[in-house]
């Protein structure tokens, strides 16, 4: 498939609205693709290059993409910048250029699928200091073969953001459609597989070969996430539920092949190196063949510390040992998703645990299996009596869910309600803050993927917090005039708030009183921040009464 072709489906599929549309435009294409087009092209189509396991990653910044947008274009790197402002997107501004220098060249090679693919993973193993200087030149190549459609696109999917609409569970649905297979075989193969595109091969085969997908030791899962509730509307709908203590760290899953271990983070990075303690532990625990979910946490005296002690090691790649003494982690593990050739994650919580407990000697978390609101409520005072953050209640029927925030975890938690939101924006300091950004404009995502502002953060942050955020976000500057800068949105805040207001100031409709610094999120991404109906619902909650308090 020529590049073209993918950007003229692209450019169709942004001009529909209805899902179903959609599914169906995806669905007639995907049959008539190669083997090795279609799961390029099924990532691509919504927005990704390579699988979110795998340890490829394009790392592609805006000023990178800038750079070689102006040389292609024969342009100054500000006026770059200055068409994304004043058209508020990457892709047109790349298109609009490309389009002006267009009648000068002749001698354009034409672009295809596969062999762009190739030039991203080019890209993203280019490594060495001289990585940047190498993937400068790619972009340059990739860009002066592009007509201007095809730049729009290309840009887009450099910055891995497509607009167009095709998330996870689109592409799902037209993959059954297009093979004729069930979506629920599909979604099963997905959870395993973790990446559509390989999932789409798959059931070109038939309903049998995604059956039979397994999840692979070293391809990490994603992971099942917890929604917000209560103890007492848990049991009442479930009866018998599953207790655990809800700990402040961080949350890692530890592969085991043989005498190999390998450690990843809540984001499927390879934290192996920052956390030699964790695979001592866990290796020492169990010899078998395993896939375990748990969170690491920091403890000193008996008692836990800080989350912001856990997730610099996990950021940490060297002298490692030198702040082992400083900071010793232990692992609380609380799920197996695979054990010696099997996985688990389609059996029920309640036989996960029994194995669980069979295969690791040491270091699994405590439960309590209770329909007893009371008993509950007790484990949950005790909790934060040793200073945890709460408790997680979990439906004992439930299967693991990768990448599903689902109402089979809940988390309890006391006290005020916090929101994750993109840094999107930033305003430079004043007095003592002069020469790094003072206060941060956050935003919420909608259905489509997109950014609103929902408020200026500049409360609640250390001067050791803005230096470390300062170094975070100098970097992903994309634009700015005057005292204000715009961010690729990269960066994650978890802000406090004494009240959700509706606002004409800001896109969402919404804005935030009084909005609070509470941490930087690293472990998460922006696609995970607060979405547009999340924030929507919790207005409506706190006019009925239940809201958060300042
Ligand atoms: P929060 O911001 O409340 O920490 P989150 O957005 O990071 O939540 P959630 O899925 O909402 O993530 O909450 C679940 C998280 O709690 C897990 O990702 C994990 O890191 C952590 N956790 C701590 N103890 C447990 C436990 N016993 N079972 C599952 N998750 C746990």
């Amino acid at each position: 498939m020529l590049f073209m072709e993918f950007s003229r489906y692209c450019e169709q599929l942004e001009g529909i609205s209805g899902r179903l549309e959609m599914i169906d435009t995806v669905s007639r294409v995907l049959p008539s693709l190669t083997d090795e087009e279609l799961p390029i092209f099924v990532r691509f189509i919504m927005g990704r290059v390579f699988p979110d396991w795998s340890p490829l990653k394009l790392g592609i910044g805006p000023n990178l993409l800038y750079d070689a947008v102006a040389y292609v274009a024969g342009a100054r790197k500000g006026a770059v910048r200055e068409a994304i402002n004043t058209l508020g997107d990457v892709g047109l501004a790349v298109e609009g250029l490309l389009a002006t220098k267009e009648q000068q060249s002749f001698f354009i090679e034409e672009l295809d699928l596969v062999e762009v693919y190739r030039d991203f993973e080019r890209m993203a193993v280019a490594g060495g200091h001289r990585s940047q200087r190498g993937k400068l030149l790619v972009a340059r190549k990739l860009f002066g073969n592009a007509r201007p459609l095809e730049g729009r696109y290309l840009a887009r999917l450099m910055l891995e953001e497509l607009r167009i609409g095709m998330g996870e569970g689109n592409v799902r649905d037209a993959i059954a459609k297009a093979f004729g297979v069930d979506v629920a075989l599909v979604e099963h193969a997905h959870q395993a597989a973790g990446d559509l595109g390989e999932v789409a091969l798959v059931a070109r085969k038939g309903p049998d070969a995604l059956q039979e997908v397994e999840i692979e030791v070293f391809r990490p899962v994603k992971m099942m996430l917890a929604q917000q509730g209560t103890i007492a509307e848990r049991i009442e709908e479930y009866g018998d539920v599953a207790v655990e203590y809800k700990y402040d760290g961080s949350r890692f899953q530890f592969h085991r092949k043989g005498d190999e271990c390998r450690i990843y983070s809540r984001r499927l990075e390879d934290v192996t190196v920052g956390l030699p303690d964790i695979a001592r532990h866990l290796m020492a625990a169990t010899d078998r063949d395993i896939i375990l979910d748990g969170e690491a946490i920091a403890v000193k005296d008996g008692r836990p510390m800080p989350f912001q002690y856990v997730i610099r090691r996990f950021r940490r790649k060297h002298q490692v040992d030198a702040m082992m003494e400083e900071i010793m982690l232990v692992p609380r593990v609380f799920d197996i998703l695979y054990l010696d050739g099997e996985t688990l994650i389609d059996r029920p919580l309640s036989e996960r645990r029994r194995i669980l407990e069979e295969v690791l000697a040491d270091h699994v978390a405590p439960q309590v299996r209770t329909h007893d609101a009371a008993a509950a409520e007790e484990i949950y005072a005790r909790a934060l009596d040793q200073g945890h953050e709460g408790v997680m209640v979990k439906v004992l029927e439930s299967r693991y869910l990768p990448g599903i925030r689902g109402r089979q975890w809940v988390k309890v938690k006391p006290g005020v309600d916090t929101l994750d939101l993109a840094v999107i924006g930033a305003e430079w300091g004043e007095g003592r803050r002069t020469g790094v950004f003072g206060s941060f404009l956050l935003a919420c995502r909608d259905e489509a993927g997109r950014l609103l502002p929902v408020g200026k953060v500049a409360t609640g942050l250390s001067d050791e917090m803005l230096a470390e955020v300062h170094a975070l976000l100098k970097d992903l500057v994309i634009a700015g005039s005057g005292k204000e800068v715009t961010f690729e949105p990269q960066v994650v805040f978890e802000v406090g708030y004494a009240e959700i207001q509706t606002s004409p100031n800001y896109s969402s409709g919404y804005a935030l009183r009084f909005p609070r610094f509470v941490r930087l999120r690293v472990d998460k991404g922006v696609d995970e921040v607060e979405t547009l109906d999340g924030i929507r619902d919790r207005y409506a909650r706190q006019k009925n009464g239940a809201g958060s308090s300042p």
